[in-house]
């Protein structure tokens, strides 16, 4: 039996798991379907990190996260839950290998993914021109044209990125307003290779065999077509929480979530169920930063050592 599972190892999970084992739980795994770090690994720039100095990736971030959690006993599963049910006072959770893990609390941290557009030809072209991290594929259109589709944080700032290695970058996006910082509004638009595509709805991301070959968008004012030819369509367009391993046989969720799916917590991110924690961006009114996601996992760890006694 577990005292905690810990399911997602990006920041909050990595963080409650350092306070839980320091904090004197012993059985804590933090379950992980992939690399620990979460979704700022996909990040060219981080530079809001409190006490970070440097600008610098994601993944320099958070590469020595994980060490300092195993160094106070953090167990580390590389698996992807399941499900998470509740069986009298116990949790259960299986994972997709069909392994079971009992334990006496568990924290969700699963955080989001990346959301679709939703327009044709998305689906068809991804991996072969449509992607959704720049860090992972920029390099393949390094002295090429791009389209970058969205117009928040991560539009703009991975549109910055991409146009130090590409010719050009069409960013593209459904407004004329952006949702993003001002200081990265500015930094794109001192990119002289940045074209802003404004009030417009992407009607499809066309190719081949070869992969992706243009994006066509339409005016929203005027109703004109345009055909931007690009080898690559980077689409940041929001993300969605990942809550699947709440879901029930009966396809209610284990726990209280809003019409999102979000996982309504409280201050000590206790959710609905007893034992059951939510940290980071799964959870309701999540600022969607590092150092939340963080904060949070620190939060649920010390009550959670609390709630087991
Ligand atoms: P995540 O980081 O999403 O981690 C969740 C982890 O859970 C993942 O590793 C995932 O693999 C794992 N997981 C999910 N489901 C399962 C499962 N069923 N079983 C096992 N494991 C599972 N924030 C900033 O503060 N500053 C920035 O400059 C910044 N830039 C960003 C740039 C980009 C491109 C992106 C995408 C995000 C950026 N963010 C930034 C936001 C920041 O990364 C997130 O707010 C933060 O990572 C959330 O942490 P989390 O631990 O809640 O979730
Ligand atoms: P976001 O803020 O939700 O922005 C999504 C953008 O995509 C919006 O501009 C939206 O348009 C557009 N969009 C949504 N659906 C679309 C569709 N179907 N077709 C075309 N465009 C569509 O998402 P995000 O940029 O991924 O950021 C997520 C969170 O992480 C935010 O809270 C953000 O602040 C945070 N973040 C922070 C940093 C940082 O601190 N430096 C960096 C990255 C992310 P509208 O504007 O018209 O709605």
């Amino acid at each position: 039996m577990l005292d905690l599972a810990i399911v997602g190892g990006g920041p909050a999970g990595l963080t409650a798991g350092l306070y839980a084992t320091r904090g004197g739980l012993k059985e804590v795994v933090m379950f992980e379907k992939g690399m620990p770090g979460g979704q700022i690994m996909d990040s060219s720039e981080i530079e809001n990190y409190p006490g970070q100095g440097e600008v610098m990736t994601g993944m320099e971030l958070m590469q020595n996260w994980p060490a300092q959690c195993q160094k106070f006993g953090l167990k580390h599963e590389m698996n992807q839950v399941q499900s998470v049910v509740k069986e009298g006072e116990t949790f259960k959770l299986t994972m997709v290998d069909g392994k079971e893990f009992e334990s006496k609390a568990v924290l969700m941290a699963t955080g989001s993914v990346p959301r679709k557009a939703g327009f044709k030809g998305e689906a068809e072209f991804f991996g072969r021109g449509v992607s959704t991290c720049a860090t992972c594929d920029g390099f393949f259109y390094k002295g090429k044209e791009v389209a970058v589709i969205g117009g928040g944080d991560t539009a703009l700032e991975e549109a910055v990125y991409l146009a130090k290695l590409c010719s050009k970058v069409y960013l593209i996006h459904r407004r004329d307003t952006y949702r993003a910082a001002p200081s990265t509004i500015e930094h794109m638009k001192n990119a002289e290779n940045i074209e802003e595509v404004t009030n417009v709805t992407v009607e499809e991301v066309i190719g081949d065999a070869s992969g992706v070959t243009g994006v066509i968008v339409k005016g929203k004012d005027n109703g004109e077509i345009r055909q931007i030819d690009v080898p690559g369509a980077f689409v940041f367009v929001g993300r969605d929480v990942l809550n699947e391993p709440l879901k029930q046989e009966d396809g209610s969720f284990l726990c209280d979530t809003n019409a999102q799916g979000e996982v309504i917590v409280n201050l000590k991110m206790e959710t609905s169920v007893a034992g059951l924690y939510a940290a980071g961006d799964i959870r309701i009114d999540a600022a969607k930063q590092v150092v939340c996601a963080s904060g949070d996992g620190a939060t649920a760890a010390v009550n959670i050592i609390e709630y087991i006694g």
